[in-house]
């Protein structure tokens, strides 16, 4: 081969490039919703952290009675059960705002046609069962793909099996498991892309880091809200931090 000494230069380059570590991303945590006083996991919060470009914008879905999935955090809202009640029931429930609660369709509609800001999707564990957190796995997966946003859209779960359903439906989509109990090398083993722990995980186990960037795993940590702790975990690498506070978060990185 008979490179001229400027294409050599050029390809040397790319590869130191690609040996560098990336810059920390930001994450919004159920969206920016905090600092913008508007209700988590709402439509309104996902504009918010698209606006503000974070890299990406997490949210929570769940599974109503009658197989409709929704947008939101906890297991109930204003008192009703959200697995236990029908779709008809909780379309018409308002959050603070005035929206109606967002169904995933809508919330995937409203995050698409960008890609700046990427769509962070838990999959809750269902009260109802493990068949039940499979099902809900699979018609995430299925919507997603049904609304044309896979290749802006990320996952992420507590329930390893629920982790392992995802790349075993949708191989090529990035899955991050929540729990904090697997080593870097069991998530590798396994197949998985990375974890997203809480930031105390991986102040007891700080190799932990440095051993996932050397299997090429991501790194994610949850919920980083302290300037001390944001610092920390940028300065051991960390691929993303998710936050209630993108806001700061992005001063912190910017000053850098
Ligand atoms: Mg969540």
């Amino acid at each position: 081969m008979n490179l001229s000494p400027l294409l050599l230069l050029l390809l040397i380059s790319l590869n130191m490039m690609d040996e560098e570590p990336s810059k920390t991303k930001v994450i919004a945590h159920r969206g920016a919703w905090k600092n913008t006083n508007v209700p988590e996991n709402s439509i309104a919060a996902l504009q918010h952290a698209i606006a503000l470009k974070c890299y990406g914008s997490e949210f929570d879905v769940h599974l109503s009675a009658d197989s409709v999935l929704f947008v939101l955090h906890d297991h109930t809202i204003q008192g009703i059960p959200i697995e236990k009640t029908t779709a008809a029931e909780l379309s018409k429930v308002k959050l603070s705002n005035g929206e109606s609660l967002p169904t995933l369709e809508s919330y995937l509609l409203a995050g698409k046609n960008q890609t700046q800001t990427r769509l962070i999707l838990e999959i809750k564990t269902s009260q109802l069962g493990k068949a039940r957190s499979l099902a809900l796995t699979k018609k995430c997966i299925d919507l997603v793909s049904k609304t044309g946003v896979a290749t802006i859209t990320d996952y992420i779960a507590f329930d390893f099996d629920v982790c392992l359903q995802v790349k075993k439906l949708a191989p090529t989509a990035q899955v991050q498991y929540l729990n904090g109990d697997k080593t870097p090398e069991q998530l590798a083993t396994a197949g998985l892309d990375g974890f997203d722990y809480h930031f105390s995980v991986l102040k007891r186990n700080e190799h932990w880091l440095s051993d996932a960037h050397a299997r090429h795993l991501s790194t994610n940590a949850w919920t980083v809200n302290e300037e001390e702790t944001m610092r920390w975990l940028i300065n051991r690498k960390i691929n993303m931090i998710t936050t209630n506070e993108p806001e700061q978060l992005l001063k912190i990185l910017n000053q850098q």
